[in-house]
């Protein structure tokens, strides 16, 4: 069995409070799999950390140690339970038209918006205006027209590997060939 430093390596979320982790489960499946939006699972999960100060159960900063701050966001919950399924993703820019794919260093240093294959009349990005931040000026952003998502072998078997039955299969395989 892996050693629990190592459970806490994996999953952030097993250095937290355990009021702290039935949490953000209860906040991560009622987006998962109930029908709360991002902004609805953020307030979900404000109320539970609010409650959980209320009744003094969150270590203060001077307290807290080796601690993780709260999590403040869906994202973040996700990220502490390892759900966050982002990071075995690829995704790559994509022609509206051809559905030729692009890099994302190939889409931030193209000339124009239009797709390179000849006669294409698809495009591969279109630009957004920031809203203007603390003292810096209005940034014009080049978001993918469209996105091709797929997940590379090696990551698909880093995942596939990371699951705690495949684990106990492997411990059993080696255990009958001894
Ligand atoms: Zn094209």
């Amino acid at each position: 069995m892996r050693s629990s430093s190592l459970d806490a390596s994996l999953v952030p979320a097993l250095r937290e409070l355990a009021g702290l982790r039935l949490l953000y489960l209860q906040v991560a499946s009622v987006n998962i799999f109930g029908s709360d939006t991002v902004l609805g699972s953020t307030n979900r999960l404000q109320d539970g950390l609010d409650l959980l100060e209320l009744m003094n159960v969150l270590p203060t900063a001077s307290q807290a140690g080796s601690r993780l701050r709260p999590a403040q966001t869906l994202a973040t919950v996700k990220k502490r339970l390892r759900l966050d399924t982002d990071e075995f993703i690829v995704q790559s820019p994509t022609c509206t038209s051809c559905y030729k794919v692009y890099s994302m260093e190939q889409m931030q240093t193209m000339t124009s918006p239009d797709c390179t294959v000849k006669r294409c009349k698809g495009i591969v990005y279109r630009e957004k205006c920031m809203a203007e931040d603390l003292g810096r000026e209005r940034e014009v952003k080049r978001i993918p027209a469209k996105i091709f998502c797929y997940s590379p072998i090696e990551k698909t078997i880093t995942r596939f590997l990371l699951r705690k039955h495949q684990e106990n299969a492997s411990q059993l395989k080696s255990l009958k060939a001894t």
